[in-house]
């Protein structure tokens, strides 16, 4: 029996990372410009001030000026745009990300849209979508998680996809919709699926590529899987385990990993796959920002 290969999506990042930190070393001493991120969290979400302090720590590591802004999760809309506003209009900031999800009286697409374009490193702006949906990629900001999920496809299938057949599940704006959109672009057949599609399993077994972004864990089964399918999986989902009678809770992807793994040709793990990379991408884009404010090419 043949094992899949585990793809090393922190390996990877952490390589991606390091490549970053060079490029940013080179930006300051040739250009004297530090790419700026500022990061907005809104509320007390116990895992989105994980995000958030890993987005930091990773800034930093790559040599970024990184600014973070905790606000009470009483804040007013106004006061939440005032904030954009400032940074929108803050030469030093190149990137400026709000943490999602935010308290229920903020409306999150009044939210995501005062951010500047040239400065929306999330690519959540509609005007970021639309240069993405429309190919027109030369100074769009590609959202980060979608964006991972394509090199680590790349890795294992190269850049011309011709001829695959690709599944997204999922099809969110932030993950789903813009990883067809990229799917599409290097030429793969692709299929998005929902919660409203029909033999999911069947749709699965034709897929040279599967991306699964659902949130349901260990939802696509070794027996759904076409023989050496490469498998993203993108899901993050905590799950309670029993071990020597203890409860303990852990992550786990949308993908059995291990029952996926005696079928495919290659799997992302979680944790240790996606997660990573799609931290490393918001680096990415916000040093691509900085360049591109310079008027320098990617
Ligand atoms: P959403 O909840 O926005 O979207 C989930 C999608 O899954 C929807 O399109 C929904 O369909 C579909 N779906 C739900 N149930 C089924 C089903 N039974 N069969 C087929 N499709 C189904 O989630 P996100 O896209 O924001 O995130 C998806 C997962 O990825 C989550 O676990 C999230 O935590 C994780 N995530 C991980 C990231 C990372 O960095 N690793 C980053 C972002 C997200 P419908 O539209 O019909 O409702």
């Amino acid at each position: 029996m043949t094992i899949a290969k585990r793809i090393d999506g922190k390996a990877k990042a952490e390589q991606l990372s390091e490549s970053i930190a060079k490029q940013t070393a080179i930006l300051k001493e040739q250009h004297g410009i530090q790419p700026g991120l500022a990061v907005v969290i809104i509320g007390e979400d116990p895992a989105s001030q994980i995000y958030v302090r890993n987005k930091k720590r990773r800034a930093e590591s790559c040599g970024f000026f990184s600014v973070q802004h905790t606000l009470e999760a009483t804040i007013t809309q106004s006061n939440v745009l005032q904030l954009i506003d400032d940074l929108n209009n803050d030469d030093a900031i190149h990137g400026i990300l709000v943490q999602l999800p935010l308290p229920d009286h903020l409306d999150e697409q009044t939210v995501t849209q005062a951010i500047l374009p040239s400065k929306d490193v999330d690519g959540f702006h509609l005007i970021n979508i639309g240069k993405l949906t429309a190919g027109h990629t030369a100074d769009a900001f590609v959202p980060c998680t979608p964006a991972g999920c394509m090199l680590m496809i790349e890795d294992e299938l190269g850049s011309d996809l011709s001829g695959k057949n690709a599944v997204v599940i999922g099809r969110s704006n932030i993950v789903g919709k813009p990883m067809a959109s990229l799917l599409m672009q290097r030429n793969a057949t692709v299929t998005i699926a929902h919660s409203r599609t029909r033999d999911l399993p069947d749709v699965v077994g034709r897929a040279d590529i599967v991306v699964a972004a659902v949130g349901r864990p260990n939802m696509i089964t070794g027996d759904w899987v076409k023989p050496g399918a490469v498998v993203i999986d993108v899901g993050i989902n905590r799950v309670e385990t029993t071990v020597d009678g203890e409860t303990k809770s852990k992550l786990t992807g949308d993908v059995d990993y291990d029952a996926v793994c005696k079928v495919a040709g290659a799997v992302t793990p979680v944790p240790g796959g996606v997660g990573p990379m799609t931290i490393t991408m918001l680096m990415f884009n916000t040093l691509r920002s900085a360049r591109l404010s310079a008027g320098l090419a990617d």
